[in-house]
């Protein structure tokens, strides 16, 4: 019998997510965010799925390659742009958009020699500070793409730092209004944290909106909100089985280092998850787990193949129950991904993105 770790990938929640997104931005065109290979959870997986958005927004030349060979014909952004001059040869046969955030970029484009005129994003830093042209320097950037005969369209884009917390858009949003005044070209200015709680802004939704968490069922702004806040459906799953039971008296320990010590009687379930499969090791104790759809914790510290599991007060579950380590469980019961991610000082991108190889992936 194979290892019983599995991941689900459920399309209904994927469909159903970047409807959400739609909800929320009705007058604006969504971007389905497939970088990192879809969150984690595979473009190929997604794709029939995320058919119903607008257009889909990555970062790696292969996967719009992909995207085109799954018989995308829409729109196809390049989030960072290009990485290299060659790279704007695809951008023409695959008829990709793609942001500008340097004068190098400009510089590429300038000596490139091409058939189809190319759409940009010009990308403006209005506080992340991680890409694009200043706000002095964005009139100048755009005055320069637009002399060019290789560039047909120019669009406008910005990225928030901090749409899911107190800080918020106002200062990035101001800036970006005045840095893109008066200059013509489609808009585009939300991810998800924006699109959830700031999109009843004038101008935050704008014309395209680029929902990417949100359509994987993880709520940005996590622990302020959860996903049921927001009306969200977790998309993957990652579920094992209990392998093993142990019965513990007070003062055993369980798993390495022996940091979990029991103060009483206690039944622990060893499972088969580990680091190794993607789950964090610095979940520890107390982390939420669903067994047989009915949340637990587990104790001590996760190994590379296998953790532990509180069965104390489950005594009608063991060797061969479901565990769901997040995502959806039996019964309807459900645990987010942003739960296990916070125990273990982390995000639920983080999480999705790190599934590993070895766990199979089926489609739900
Ligand atoms: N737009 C850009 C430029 C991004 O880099 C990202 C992701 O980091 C997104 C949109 C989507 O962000 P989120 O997944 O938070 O919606």
């Amino acid at each position: 019998m194979p290892r019983p770790i599995e991941a689900l990938i459920h399309q209904p929640a994927l469909a159903h997510n970047l409807h959400r997104a739609r909800e929320c931005a009705p007058d604006a065109q969504v971007f389905a965010i497939v970088k990192a290979n879809a969150y984690g959870h595979g473009i190929d997986r997604v794709f029939d799925a995320f058919r119903a958005a607008d257009g889909f927004a990555l970062l790696d030349l292969d996967e719009a390659q992909r995207i085109r060979d799954l018989g995308w014909r829409g729109p196809i952004l390049l989030l960072e742009g290009c990485f290299e001059p060659r790279d704007l040869e695809l951008c023409s046969r695959l008829r990709l958009w793609h942001a500008v955030h340097s004068e190098q970029q400009i510089d590429w484009l300038a000596m490139h020699k091409t058939h189809e005129p190319h759409r940009v994003f010009l990308k403006l830093n209005s506080g992340m500070n991680r890409l694009g042209f200043t706000p002095s320097g964005f009139r100048a950037a755009w005055t320069r793409l637009n002399a060019l005969p290789q560039v047909d369209e120019i669009s406008l884009m910005t990225h928030f730092s901090d749409a899911d917390g107190p800080k918020g858009i106002d200062r990035q949003l101001a800036v970006f209004q005045e840095a893109t005044a008066d200059l013509p070209g489609e808009r585009s200015l939300s991810n998800s944290a924006a699109v959830l709680r700031h999109s009843e802004r004038a101008g935050v939704r704008a014309d395209w909106v680029r929902a990417g968490i949100m359509s994987y069922g993880s709520a940005p702004d996590f622990p302020e909100h959860d996903i049921r806040h927001w009306n969200l459906q977790p998309t993957m799953t990652l579920r094992s089985k209990v392998l093993a039971v142990q019965a513990l008296q007070p003062g055993d320990t369980v798993g390495y280092g022996s940091t979990f010590v029991a103060d009483r009687p206690m039944r622990i379930g060893t499972v088969a998850c580990g680091y190794a499969d993607g789950y964090p090791r610095h979940a520890g104790t107390g982390t939420p787990v669903l067994v047989g759809g009915q949340r637990t914790r587990t104790v001590g510290r996760v190994s590379m193949d296998m953790l532990a599991v509180d069965l104390t007060d489950l005594p009608q579950l063991g060797a061969g129950s479901e565990v769901t380590l997040w995502g959806q469980g039996p019964n309807g019961s459900m645990l987010s991904i942003d739960e296990v991610a916070a125990a273990a000082g982390t995000i639920g991108y983080e999480l999705m993105c790190a599934l590993a190889r070895r766990v199979p992936v089926h489609l739900d």
